[in-house]
């Protein structure tokens, strides 16, 4: 038998659907919705306007699970990395960026990445499931009920690429804007993907949230090394999937996250050649220094480099940005959340063995 529903997967639609199955009304289904999000209640048996036959079945039938948290850790700007344990023993990361009048949740789309991206530190841990949407959106849970207020925003920019577990991240998205849960506006949940361009075009379909795109190179043959997501999808494809996801609003603009590499993708050329590529897209520059690990092999460009470097974009007209460095003191910076994959030895083997 299958393990039953976990209540946390559905948004408002496939809660509505669940309890007319039940043989409850659909408004049912929205209060569901407002008991587990809005007020964080998770006990059936708690949920006092719902009909006591819906409450015995939906205790019968299903479950709500989530995660547990095995620690917070706060870093010493106040950014705060939670390590979360799921129930078949997965790890993963969140984290809580305070901001003056604003604070970011940053969450994980899948337990590891498949992506395998050369400067990313995810990527070396491998790939090991999809976040189930309720694995997703008990992030929002944790952080909303523990944080309150002090949750402003979310971006989908820890660990995964959210655009390769396209159903689930939409539910969640879904009930991080729904006025019965987290009452987020699209403006402020931003996805960040590599760049899966059939995802793209259906994502714009089924959601309007911020995006935010991983390019950083200003060509195919960089690129490729970089994000090898884009021998399968190159620049040629990716421009147009962006540019479109934008199109039919004119305050809507595509972010490039650019992350800077000595020597690699920081020259004045590579600047230019970044300007000519993105002409044509409503476009914002967030520059991100590198935030090295472990054994990798690249180094963050100097300040010096950065500022020349957004100098050159900025003369272009871009909007551009150096994005701050986080939480890097507990390795809760951008590329450093690697949670705890089972198949790490996996990966690290066959670096061993390739580089043997
Ligand atoms: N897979 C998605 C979501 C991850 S977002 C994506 O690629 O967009 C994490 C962001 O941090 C991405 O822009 C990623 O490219 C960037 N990043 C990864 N490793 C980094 C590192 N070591 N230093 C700085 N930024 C990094």
């Amino acid at each position: 038998m299958s393990d039953p529903l976990n209540l946390l997967d559905l948004d408002r639609a496939a809660a509505e659907a669940l309890v007319v199955r039940l043989g409850a009304r659909p408004f049912h289904g929205r209060n569901l919705i407002k008991w587990l999000h809005k007020h964080g209640v998770l006990d059936v048996t708690q949920m006092t306007d719902l009909p006591q036959g819906l409450r015995t079945a939906l205790q019968q039938q299903t479950r709500v699970h989530l995660p547990e948290v095995v620690f917070t850790q706060p870093a010493l700007d106040g950014t705060t990395k939670w390590l979360l344990q799921l129930p078949d023993d997965q790890r993963i990361e969140m984290v809580h960026i305070p901001e003056t009048k604003r604070g970011t949740l940053c969450v994980s789309s899948q337990v590891g990445c498949a992506l395998d991206c050369s400067f990313c530190s995810t990527a070396q841990q491998g790939f090991n499931r999809n976040l189930s949407p309720g694995e997703l959106i008990a992030q929002v849970w944790l952080a909303r009920h523990q944080l309150g207020k002090q949750l402003t925003n979310v971006v989908l920019m820890g660990m995964g690429e959210p655009l390769a577990n396209f159903t689930a991240v939409v539910r969640a998205i879904n009930l991080m804007t729904d006025d019965l849960a987290y009452m987020l506006g699209q403006t402020r949940v931003t996805l960040s993907t590599s760049g899966i361009v059939p995802a793209l075009y259906r994502l714009r379909t089924a959601s309007n949230v911020g995006l935010a795109v991983s390019l950083h190179a200003p060509d195919n043959a960089l690129r490729d090394q970089l994000v090898p997501i884009n021998r399968k999808y190159p620049l040629e494809q990716l421009i147009p999937a962006c540019r479109a996801f934008v199109a039919d609003d004119k305050r809507r603009k595509v972010t490039w996250e650019y992350v800077m590499l000595d020597q690699v993708n920081d020259t004045p050329e590579q600047a230019r050649q970044l300007v000519r590529l993105l002409s044509q897209v409503p476009s914002k520059i967030n520059l991100i220094p590198f935030n090295p690990f472990p054994g990798t092999r690249y180094r963050t460009s100097s300040p010096e480099r950065i500022l020349a470097f957004q100098r050159r974009l900025q003369q272009a007209g871009f909007i551009t940005t150096i994005r701050k460095t986080r939480g890097d003191d507990v390795a809760a910076a951008c590329g450093q959340l690697v949670g705890k994959v089972q198949d790490r030895s996996r990966r690290q083997q066959q670096r061993a063995q390739a580089t043997a």
